[in-house]
């Protein structure tokens, strides 16, 4: 086997034609690349099953309507989806990308594909190891964002430009991760993550207004309502991420990761000590409840 462990990323059309290893799809005058100009979606593919595709093909016409672009019928990205699937040779888990790129100017629609990869040995590391996040001021409120839609604060646009530079802010101050803020004071999202917070036995996140409706959270509360947690949207501060009994970043493809320090300041509720408590701690319980596949053992991830 060469250097890595892991396959190269597999990509199909919609009607299920594999490309093969570096075989080019997208023309260069196309608006997806030229303006970030598309919708995608990202999920996660446990012993050949994509989790919540349902939802993500629902919530990528969603993303697509608020950006004026029609995209295919579930139907058509679930034989795309199946291609992909059925040829992977890699690990048990894999991301899967469902992309939809505007097309060049002069084309009559999208161009549509879906992606598999493996997922990063990182992102599995940080499930139980966790992220230091850093609060950072995202420049707007929910609210201002709620009112103006050209934002597309909860649309999963191919414009991650801002995500990722506020990730690599994080990397060059000592932290793995981001919170955004809104100019209000109002904890609001991660670039590629929602936020829960544990008071108690109640599990709470930010209002969707203005960010990005989440799916995974949507997993979590149902899962955590069916053994007794109370759940509820709610504003959040800073201050309540510091005082909680435990904050998560949850998301689709890393699925769960403690927030185990704010803007340097240690969370008691997620520290080292706590989250190895076998078991018993609140990480373990939620992990459980999202059904975060257990790393093989001896697997350093
Ligand atoms: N917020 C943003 C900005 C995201 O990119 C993501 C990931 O897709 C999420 C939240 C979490 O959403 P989901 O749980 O649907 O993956």
């Amino acid at each position: 086997m060469a250097v890595t462990d892991h396959p190269a990323p597999l990509a199909a059309l919609l009607d299920g034609t594999l490309l093969g290893p570096g075989e080019p799809l997208l023309r260069p005058d196309d608006l997806g690349v030229l303006r970030g100009e598309g919708v995608f979606e990202t999920t996660l593919v446990v012993d050949g099953e994509p989790r919540d595709l349902e939802e993500h093909l629902a919530r990528l016409t969603v993303s697509a309507e608020l950006i004026a672009m029609t995209v295919p019928a579930p139907a058509e990205w679930r034989r795309g989806v199946r291609a992909v699937v059925r040829a992977w040779t890699g690990d048990r888990e894999m991301v899967l990308r469902l992309v939809a790129s505007r097309g060049p100017e002069s084309a009559g629609g999208p161009v549509c594909y879906v992606l598999g990869a493996a997922i990063s040995p990182r992102s599995v590391r940080q499930r139980t190891r966790g992220v230091r996040v850093l609060l950072l001021d995202r420049g707007f409120s929910a609210a201002a964002a709620h009112a103006a839609p050209w934002l597309l604060a909860g649309a999963k646009t191919l414009s991650y430009g801002v995500n990722m530079a506020a990730l690599r802010y994080a990397a060059d101050h000592d932290a793995d991760d981001v919170i955004f803020v809104g100019t209000d004071g109002g904890v609001l999202e991660a670039p590629t993550s929602t936020v829960v917070l544990a008071r108690g036995r109640t599990l709470f996140t930010p209002p969707t207004q203005g960010i990005l409706d989440g799916i995974t959270v949507r997993r979590l509360f149902r899962a955590a309502a069916g053994v007794g947690w109370a759940t509820g949207a709610q504003r959040l501060t800073g201050e309540e991420l510091l005082a909680a009994d435990g904050v998560w970043l949850v998301s689709s493809a890393r699925l769960l990761a403690p927030v185990t320090a704010v803007d340097g300041k240690q969370l008691v509720g997620n520290s080292p000590a706590t989250s190895a408590l076998a078991g018993g701690s609140l990480t373990a319980q939620l992990a459980e409840l999202l059904d975060v596949p257990v790393p093989v053992a001896g697997d350093d991830g």
